[in-house]
């Protein structure tokens, strides 16, 4: 039988680990592609591409435009760079409201201005009815290197701090909540630009060793990816881990691990633990919610969840998470 793609190849699961290394990685491998950063970093530039399927397209706190600039602008971020121009791709189903376009439009605009970015080019096509849904968008990024920031899966070493920037799970909830049409909650999606805030992380602490976003796929694929690309275990602490109560509450209405739901706005630092207190005191300036969540340990092999109760689980990649279109 001929193997078929399936939304699980989408979302951050192993299934789609494994598909980037069996088919892209295997065919257009190269030294930028195969660090298998958030973004590619050539020289002093910092590059880097995301597409944005979101269904709802408008969610409680933002919408597909603002989305997709600040996933790729976050994207450069994380990676060291600082980012400077994007460009912008739009393919919309005939039928879709002009009204809604210049909606999405405005909302890319105040999210550049945030960024500090410029659209630099674009491109717009219209497809037939029902041969896509809706609106989708891409945009590629890039930014500057910033000199000193050198993130690096071979830098992270153990006993490194596992540092969150802010409590977990609020974009994917969100988006969840409205596409089930459940109002009761008042949860907006973390969707923001973390340009400023980790631009000045990474001057003044040169010393971190790696970043991500916890996008799609949430904090336990991000913890996975950067235990396999490390070739190290991490030990988390359930109690550390920033939950808003109300997002607690909505993911055992639908029966979801928040672990595994994505943050449009935060980012998960692996830092020296020599400086782990300075990096938390910094974020806490802004971000009440920010933690140190666990720690890397090289007697470990992936990685593994220290629950509130005192027992031990593992935290795996998600085998078959039915959450597709969440950014
Ligand atoms: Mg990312």
């Amino acid at each position: 039988m001929q193997e078929i793609i399936t939304l699980k190849h989408g979302e951050g699961t192993k299934a789609s680990y494994s598909l980037i290394k069996e088919v892209f990685l295997k065919k257009l491998s190269n030294p930028a592609l195969e660090k298998l950063t958030d973004a590619a970093t050539i020289g002093k530039l910092v590059f880097s591409c995301d597409s944005f399927t979101v269904d709802p397209i408008f969610f409680p706190g933002s919408d597909i435009g603002k989305l997709s600039v600040f996933g790729t602008v976050n994207d450069i971020c994380v990676s060291g760079g600082i980012p400077k121009y994007l460009s912008l791709a739009i393919i919309v189903e005939e039928g879709f409201l002009k009204s809604d376009l210049i909606k999405i439009v405005d909302s890319i605009k105040l999210a550049a201005r945030i960024s500090k970015i410029d659209i630099a080019s674009g491109d717009f096509k219209v497809v037939e009815r029902g041969k896509a849904d809706k609106i989708f968008i891409s945009t590629s990024g890039i930014g500057e290197k910033i000199p000193q920031a050198n993130p690096s899966f071979k830098n992270i070493k153990n006993k490194d701090k596992v540092v969150v920037t802010g409590s977990i799970g609020e974009h994917g909830i969100s988006v969840m909540l409205s596409r089930k049409k459940i109002f009761e909650f008042n949860i907006k999606s973390d969707c923001q630009s973390l340009n400023k805030l980790v631009t000045s992380l990474w001057m003044k602490f040169p010393q971190i060793n790696f970043m991500r976003d916890p996008t799609r796929g949430g904090i336990a694929s991000v913890l996975n990816e950067i235990s396999l690309g490390s070739r190290k275990g991490i030990r988390v602490f359930e109690e550390a881990i920033p939950v808003r109560r109300d997002v607690k509450a909505a993911c055992e209405i639908l029966g979801i691990d928040p672990y595994y739901l994505a943050c449009e706005g935060r980012a998960i630092l692996i830092v020296p633990n020599t400086i782990s207190n300075k990096v938390l005191n910094f974020l806490k300036k802004t971000s009440k919610s920010a933690a140190i969540i666990g720690e890397i340990d090289s007697s470990l092999k992936g990685v593994l969840l220290e629950t509130v109760s005192g027992g031990e689980r593992i935290l795996d990649f998600s085998h078959s998470f039915n959450l597709p279109r969440i950014c």
